[in-house]
């Protein structure tokens, strides 16, 4: 894998397609000088990570009066923020058998507080980024509502009953959470799970607070935000690789080669699956995976007053969210290729001809009355991301 500026030419994806107008931050400080006098913080990449603390540290109180430099080797939301599902979905108790089952199982070893800090952060989660939207008044497509979560087998049905259960006695003896109201409800009537989900072979479901968004606007919208801040001073420069980072007398030395070296006090560092090249450390902990999604336009059947009004995730299945005027996006679909073309793969030009099948005939194969219409059975684009 080159480091960067990166070897190979990525895909573009629907959502990087569709925010290239003026306001869009394509090339931001391309070319501009990198500060030369000392800097409070740099933070090295601008996707969702590193765009929003940016915001956060941008706003009256957190960093007043200091100097908050964004670097990013492409250009904002160009690798998996810009390339993604686009679902803000809250995880709830389908999760429960992973974070509980020991690191050596592939599991994350966690106790039962630490899940439920999990589960109701993500929930937290959901309702800050609707509060921001709404009061920065952002256009970003967020939608908030239910996503289903469908289970198409008895044996999966039960098991989510039995996790559902689980976390209703967690939550019960934990003096943190016991007050919390949660709007969860599981439909255990395999043929009302099949008519609200319209999945043919439902055989339950669960009804979870989600969002959606169109990601790569949302990630330059609260960027443009943190540019405009007046309690601190930020500044953005796509396109400006950092090559190393260094200690020295308390500073940080920030290596961005031909563009310069920049001096900071503090560098947090949000590069996702490109840590390892920066900190080499993390080699072991951060496995770069190669993720793939996309979008599909539906038959009439499943378009105006017939278009889903939920997101969705199906066991065994993708998730997907219904977009404003776009059509279906399915986020990373379950993995069909063989681990040597998954894991440790950072070129995200690939897309892979199984999956591309596989998204071919998904609707098809599990939406009732999807029909046979729609241009090259649905399939309208494909991306890729890590
Ligand atoms: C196909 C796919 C579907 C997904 N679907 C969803 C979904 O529906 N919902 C959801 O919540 N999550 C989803 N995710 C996960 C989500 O997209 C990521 O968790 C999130 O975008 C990570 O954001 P980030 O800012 O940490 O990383 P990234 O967006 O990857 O940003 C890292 C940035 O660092 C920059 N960078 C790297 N190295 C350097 C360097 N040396 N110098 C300068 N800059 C550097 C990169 O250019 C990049 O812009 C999906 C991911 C994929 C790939």
């Amino acid at each position: 894998m080159p480091a960067f500026p990166q070897l190979f030419t990525s895909t573009v994806s629907h959502w990087q397609k569709t925010n290239r107008g003026p306001t869009s931050l394509w090339s931001h400080g391309r070319d501009a000088s990198l500060p030369t006098e000392v800097v409070d913080y740099v933070i090295i990449g601008a996707g969702a990570t590193g765009a929003s603390l940016a915001y956060q540290l941008s706003q009256p109180g957190a960093a007043d009066g200091k100097s908050i430099v964004l670097l990013d080797a492409k250009d904002v939301a160009s690798c998996a923020s810009g390339r993604n599902g686009g679902h803000v979905l809250p995880r709830a108790w389908a999760m429960f058998p992973t974070f509980m089952s020991p690191l050596e199982k592939g599991g994350s070893s966690l106790n039962a507080e630490q899940v439920l800090d999990i589960i109701f952060f993500e929930q937290d989660n959901l309702d800050l980024i609707e509060r921001i939207v709404k009061s920065e008044g952002l256009d970003v497509d967020f939608w908030r509502g239910h996503r289903y979560e469908v289970f198409n087998t008895p044996q999966s049905a039960a098991d989510n009953m039995r996790n559902f259960e689980l976390l209703q006695r967690l939550i019960a003896r934990s003096p943190k959470y016991r007050h919390r109201k949660v709007d969860w409800m599981v439909i255990t009537d395999p043929a009302e799970a099949k008519r609200v989900s319209r999945v043919h072979d439902a055989v339950a479901c669960n009804r979870i607070p989600s969002g959606s968004w169109h990601p790569h606007r949302a990630v330059t919208a609260l960027l443009r935000l943190a540019l405009k801040s007046t309690a601190a001073n930020v500044q953005f420069f796509s396109w400006a690789p950092v090559a190393g980072i260094s200690n020295a007398n308390g500073r940080v030395s920030v290596d961005c080669e031909s563009r310069g070296v920049i001096t900071a006090r503090q560098v947090i560092v949000a590069t996702n699956a490109y840590t390892r090249h920066l900190l080499p450390e993390t080699q072991d902990l951060l496995v770069p995976r190669l993720a793939q999604a996309g979008r599909v336009v539906p038959p009439a059947s499943f378009s105006g007053a017939q278009a889903l009004s939920n997101t969705y995730t199906v066991r065994e299945g993708p998730y997907l969210i219904q977009t404003p005027y776009a059509g279906l996006v399915f986020g990373p679909y379950p993995n069909m290729d063989p681990p040597d073309q998954v894991y440790n793969i950072e070129d995200d030009s690939i897309t892979t001809p199984s999956v591309r099948a596989w998204l071919q005939s998904w609707c098809r194969d599990n939406f009732v009355d999807w029909g046979q219409e729609s241009a090259g059975e649905g399939l309208a684009e494909h991306w890729s991301g890590e």
